[in-house]
């Protein structure tokens, strides 16, 4: 096991450009290696026919048990609808303090049709979102800072409306962990 290394498994047959470019994104904010695999799951197994998503929390622990094991962090990454009970939607979850987070951006477009990866716009809130649940699985709670990363978000006006950056605050929270 390589410590200091996140790895991102693609389960969105995302473009690899789209990917290293995220990749790189995770690099710069973490300091740690940062892999990307392609995954492979049955998605249909997470296919809730009621509310035509998908579980996030089911997801989330597979990714855990079948993906993470030779990371010190894994995100997966998706492009469908995920869900939670309690919530409508969500754009992706995390164990705190844990080894693993998932991440889609089904409900990152604006119109969510015709989803085009090379929208700059998608790809820095996927960004945003990844390092959003990396962070949580870094121990970071939720932020009130306007422009930290770790601020929780409903819309994606409001990914929009933060930096892809810890706050110094979080940032101090985590040193030691990370550089
Ligand atoms: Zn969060
Ligand atoms: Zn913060």
């Amino acid at each position: 096991m390589d410590l200091q290394n996140i790895t991102l498994i693609s389960f969105g047959y995302f473009e690899e450009v789209f990917l290293r470019d995220i990749a790189e994104a995770v690099k710069q904010e973490y300091f740690f290696q940062v892999n990307i695999k392609e995954g492979r799951l049955d998605l249909s197994e997470f296919y809730d026919p009621g509310r035509r998503q998908y579980d996030g929390t089911k997801l989330l622990k597979e990714v855990d048990s079948a993906y993470s094991s030779d990371s010190n962090k894994t995100v997966g990454l998706f492009s469908v609808d995920l869900f939670i009970p309690i919530l409508t939607y969500i754009f992706g979850q995390a164990f705190l303090n844990g080894r693993t987070g998932i991440a889609s951006l089904y409900r990152l477009s604006n119109e969510r049709y015709g989803i085009n990866t090379a929208d700059n716009f998608i790809s820095e809130r996927f960004k945003k979102e990844i390092i959003h649940e990396l962070g949580h699985t870094f121990g970071l709670i939720h932020c009130h800072i306007p422009t930290c990363v770790m601020r929780s978000g409903t819309y994606v006006e409001d990914i929009d409306q933060k930096s892809s950056s810890l706050c110094p605050g979080c940032r101090k929270k985590i040193s030691g962990v990370v550089i």
